[in-house]
């Protein structure tokens, strides 16, 4: 093995290693009495509606909690309130396509120095326009 071989693959290891703590602490949250709370607070706010959908006047019920702004990105929104939303199945297909383009979202990493999206109207024309999201 050359040594930038070598060099990569201790890189690669260490990369996995940090990934898989960050998946196995996103994992235990996810179970958490803390998250099952929030979860149903937002699910009762915005009564079980997808927020996308609501925004093209469609009216699609659902059970899913998504944040905003990707936790993998920033992860002192994990349990920010203002940072959940309600989504469908269908928008949030579109809207990890959209975080994977813009974060850089993978692995449970964002990699891309971006600036944080919160205007949900901009993410959603975002994901229903993919190739107009600036570089
Ligand atoms: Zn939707």
């Amino acid at each position: 093995m050359r040594s930038h071989d070598k060099a990569y693959s201790r890189h690669y290891n260490l990369y996995n290693r940090h990934a898989n703590r960050v998946k196995d602490k996103q994992d235990k949250f996810y179970h958490s009495k803390q998250w099952q709370s929030l979860r149903q607070l937002v699910l009762t706010k915005q009564h079980y509606c997808c927020q996308y959908c609501l925004l093209h006047d469609r009216v699609t019920q659902t059970k899913i909690v998504d944040h905003r702004v990707p936790i993998t990105f920033d992860l002192k929104k994990v349990d920010d309130v203002t940072n959940l939303d309600v989504i469908c199945p269908k928008c949030h297909y579109l809207k990890d396509k959209f975080e994977a383009k813009y974060y850089g979202s993978a692995q449970g990493f964002s990699k891309n120095n971006v600036p944080e999206l919160t205007e949900i109207k901009l993410i959603d024309y975002y994901m229903n326009h993919l190739d107009q999201i600036p570089k």
